[in-house]
Parts: C-alpha cells; structure tokens; sequence
C-alpha cells in the first residue's frame, strides 16, 4: 500500500523553504471545515495554470518571480438537454428518418453550436438501446455561447429539462506556441502543459506517468534516467 494520505482541499497558494540543498514548498489549502499548511517535498500541479483557468493558487517567495504561464484556455459551453430533437432543423422532417447520433460541424462565423450528440449512460445495462430521435433523449450541445431560449427551440422541439456548464476547455491552439515546462522548480512539476499538444484524458494519463518516473529519478538522483539519448533507438531495438 502507498500510505498515502488523501486531503480533499483547494490549494491557495505554494511557497518555497529553503533548509537544506533543495528547497521544499509550502502549500496552505482551505478544506470543507478549516484551513491548514503543511510542508512537502515533491509537487506536482495537476490542473492549468493559465490566469484564465483560475485554479485559484498564489506563487510566492519564488526568486525569480513565477511568471505566469502564457495562453489562454478555450471557453466551451456544454448544455445538456433532456427532449425532443428538431430533426426538422437538419433537413429531416420526419424523425423516423433522421439517421445520426451525432452532428458534427466546422467553425461557421453565425453558427451558434459547434455539436448536437445523443448521450449513453456510462455504465450500459444490457438490453439498453439507444433512444430514437422520435423518442424523448438526452443531448449534450457544445456551444461557444450559452443557448438562449430561441437557439434550444431552434434546435429542440420541446424539451423537459436543461443543464448547462461552461468549461475552460482546451488551450487555444497556434502554430508557433511553445510547450509549458514540465519542471517549474527543483520538485515541482507541471502536468498540464501537455494539454497544448493535445487536450484529452490520455494525454494527461501519460504526462502523469512520465512526471512520477521524471521525479522518482530526480528523487533519487538518478541522473543517468532521466533525458536518456538513446532511449528511443533502445526502444525501437527491444521493439
Ligand atoms: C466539455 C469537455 C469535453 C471533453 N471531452 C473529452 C473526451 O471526450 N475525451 C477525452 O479524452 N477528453 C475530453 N476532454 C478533455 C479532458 O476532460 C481533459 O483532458 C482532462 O480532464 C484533463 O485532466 P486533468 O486531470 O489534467 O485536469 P482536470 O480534469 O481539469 O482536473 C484538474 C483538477 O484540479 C482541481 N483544482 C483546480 N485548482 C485547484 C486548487 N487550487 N486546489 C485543489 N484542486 C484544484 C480541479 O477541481 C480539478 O478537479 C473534454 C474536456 C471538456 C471540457
């Protein structure tokens, strides 16, 4: 077992301590009854950390002073919407005849929504079948604007309910950005800058993995295992 201690808080702000030869870093955090401090050795920050995202934490006492890290963080809003698909809206006046789970479609200046999909539970019981667009479903509609009342009616025929979260969702990608760094500070990682290659959960998953190898070896000072020249040639050999 990891005998590791689970604290559900929001971090407020990180400090370094220098005591020895590397520094350590202090976290305050704010959980659901108090607010607290405790001293760490290795951190790794698992969320963006772009102003526009907002996590909330304060860099103090760096020396240089922590910059910011540059981007932004695409708005997108997800409505979800329990009702009667328009199939009549994407040129199938019956909706007997409408033949799509989803629709998908290419940034339009005037268009209000960028995808209408039909929602499975997570968890499908067998016997489940998907509901037809002539039946009452469930929807999720991306969209770069929150749905006013005229835009779900355009897209809806009628609906029970509506749900809407806006996400700061992915980073706004361009062509000449650099990657954020994974190393911000002697033990303190970064794990979100992998997001700006690409922005999805596996992403994450191998950043996660490659931040644990990247500090178990810094840890431990084993130099020769982190930026191995030859690993991809060993790699393709083994292959
Ligand atoms: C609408 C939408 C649809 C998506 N669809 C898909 C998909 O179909 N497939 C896919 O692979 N990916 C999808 N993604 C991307 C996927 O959600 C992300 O890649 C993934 O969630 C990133 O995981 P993460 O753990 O790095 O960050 P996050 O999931 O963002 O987790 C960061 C966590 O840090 C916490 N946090 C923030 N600040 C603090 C603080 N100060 N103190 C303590 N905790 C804090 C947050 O509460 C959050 O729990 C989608 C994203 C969005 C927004």
């Amino acid at each position: 077992m990891a005998n590791a201690n689970l604290l559900q808080a929001q971090v407020s702000s990180i400090s370094p301590v220098y005591s020895g030869e590397v520094p350590q870093y202090q976290l305050s955090y704010t959980t659901a009854s108090e607010t607290g401090s405790e001293l760490y050795d290795i951190v790794v920050f698992a969320t963006p950390l772009q102003a526009s995202v907002r996590s909330g934490v304060q860099f103090q006492g760096f020396t240089p002073a922590f910059e910011e890290l540059p981007g932004n963080y695409h708005s997108t809003v997800a409505t979800i919407v329990h009702g009667y698909l328009n199939t009549s809206f994407f040129g199938f006046p019956d909706p007997r005849l409408f033949p799509f789970a989803s629709v998908l479609t290419t940034e339009t200046l005037d268009l209000f929504f960028n995808s209408v999909a039909s929602v499975c539970p997570v968890n499908i019981s067998t016997g489940f079948r998907r509901k037809q667009p002539q039946e009452a479903g469930v929807y999720k509609v991306f969209s770069p604007q929150p749905l006013d009342k005229a835009q779900l009616k355009t897209l809806f025929r009628s609906y029970y309910s509506v749900q809407v979260t806006e996400w700061q969702a992915y980073p706004c990608y361009g062509s000449s950005q650099a990657l954020s760094p994974v190393e911000l500070h002697p033990n303190l990682y970064y794990l979100n800058g992998i997001e700006l290659a690409g922005s999805a959960m596996e992403m994450s998953s191998v950043a996660a993995k490659n931040i644990a190898l990247l500090a178990y070896h810094r840890w431990n000072r084993q130099t020769d295992m982190v930026d191995q020249k030859d690993l991809m040639h060993r790699i393709k050999t083994e292959l």
